[in-house]
C-alpha cells in the first residue's frame, strides 16, 4: 500500500516526531507504541475481520490505526490533540477507510456519531491504546453507553487490568471489578513491557478484552443505581459491609433493622468486608434494598 516502513517502527516514530517538532505530551498520556509485533497481537486479540468497524481512542501518530485499517472495514479515531491532526493526515493518507475526529472521547456523543458514520449491519469494536490518565472514566463511559460494542479491546496500566479481572476476596477486587464484570467477560490477553513505547511509561501495561456476557443472570433493577450502590459499598474498603451500608443509608434504628433483615434473607454476613461479596450478591442486595424502598 505504501513504500514507508510501518508507522510503529521506533525509527519512523522518532523521525515523524522530529519532523513535526513534536514531543509526546505527558498531560495527554502520549506513549506511542513502537513494537509492530505487539500491534499485530492487539489486532489478533480483537479478532478483526474485514466486516468489523472500529472505534479507536487516541490514534496518536497512527501506529495502531494503520494496523486496524489493514484489518477492518472502517476505522474512526478520536484524537484530542489538534497538533497530531496534520501528522495523522500524512501517515494515514494511504488508507481510505480511516477517519479521524478531533474530539475528547469523554465529551463525544457516541450514539449520534456512530449512527452517522457507521452502518449498523457491521459489528462494532473498540480497539485502543488508552491514555492512561483517564482509563477508568473511558471504560466506564463505554460500558454505560447505549452503543452495542461486540468487543472492547484496550491497552491500559497492568494494575487497572488486574482490578478489572479480579476475583472476590483478592486485593485488587473492588467496585470497578464488580461493575464491569456484572455485564462483561474480562480477559487479559497479554501484558506489555514499558520498553515497547516511546516515551516509556512508568508502569507495565496489559491488553484487556471485554465482551458482553450472553447470560448475565439476575440483573440490577437500574444500572446507574447499581453502580452508585456498589461504589458506596466500597467507599471504605477496610471497613465491614455493615459499616459501609450505614454510611450509605444512615444509622436510623429502623434502617439498621431493615439492613440486617435484608442481609439475613440473602445469607450475607454483616461482618464481611465488601471485597468478599460476589457480583451476583451485589446485584441481589441492590434489588432487595430497592424493594425495601431504600434505593
Ligand atoms: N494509539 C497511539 C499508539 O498506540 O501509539 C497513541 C496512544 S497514547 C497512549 C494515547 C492517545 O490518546 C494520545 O494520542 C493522546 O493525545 C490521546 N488522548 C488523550 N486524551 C484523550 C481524550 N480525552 N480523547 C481522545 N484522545 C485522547
Amino acid at each position: 500500500m505504501n513504500d514507508y516502513p510501518e508507522i510503529a517502527s521506533p525509527t519512523r516514530t522518532q523521525a515523524i516526531l522530529n519532523r513535526y517538532h513534536l514531543s509526546a505530551k505527558k498531560s495527554l498520556g502520549q506513549n506511542f507504541l513502537t513494537d509492530l509485533n505487539i500491534l499485530k497481537k492487539i489486532v489478533e486479540a480483537a479478532d478483526l475481520t474485514r466486516n468489523d468497524n472500529v472505534i479507536e481512542i487516541g490514534p496518536g501518530i497512527g501506529g495502531l490505526t494503520e494496523q486496524l485499517a489493514k484489518a477492518a472495514n472502517r476505522v474512526l479515531g478520536f484524537e484530542i490533540d489538534q497538533n497530531l491532526l496534520p501528522v495523522l493526515a500524512e501517515t494515514l493518507a494511504p488508507y481510505d477507510n480511516v477517519e479521524i475526529v478531533n474530539q475528547d472521547i469523554l465529551k463525544a456523543n457516541l450514539p449520534e456519531i456512530v449512527e452517522s458514520k457507521f452502518k449498523a449491519s457491521h459489528p462494532l469494536k473498540v480497539v485502543a491504546n488508552l491514555p492512561y490518565y483517564i482509563t477508568t472514566p473511558i471504560v466506564m463511559d463505554l460500558l454505560a453507553n447505549p452503543v452495542a460494542f461486540v468487543a472492547i479491546v484496550v491497552m491500559m496500566q497492568k494494575e487497572v487490568a488486574d482490578r478489572l479481572d479480579a476475583k472476590p476476596g483478592t486485593k485488587p477486587y473492588g467496585s470497578l471489578s464488580v461493575i464491569v464484570q456484572q455485564q462483561n467477560n474480562v480477559d487479559i490477553a497479554f501484558t506489555v513491557p514499558k520498553t515497547a513505547f516511546i516515551p516509556q511509561p512508568k508502569v507495565d501495561s496489559a491488553i484487556v478484552k471485554l465482551t458482553p456476557k450472553k447470560n448475565m443472570g439476575v440483573e440490577p433493577f437500574d444500572r446507574k443505581k447499581f453502580v452508585g450502590f456498589v461504589r458506596g459499598c466500597f467507599m471504605h474498603q477496610r471497613k465491614t459491609l455493615w459499616n459501609n451500608l450505614l454510611g450509605i443509608f444512615g444509622k436510623d434504628a429502623d434502617v439498621k433493622e431493615q439492613i440486617q433483615t435484608t442481609l439475613d434473607q440473602l445469607g450475607i454476613r454483616a461482618a464481611n468486608r465488601p471485597e468478599q461479596l460476589r457480583v451476583d450478591q451485589f446485584v441481589a442486595l441492590t434489588n432487595a434494598f430497592h424493594e425495601g424502598d431504600l434505593i
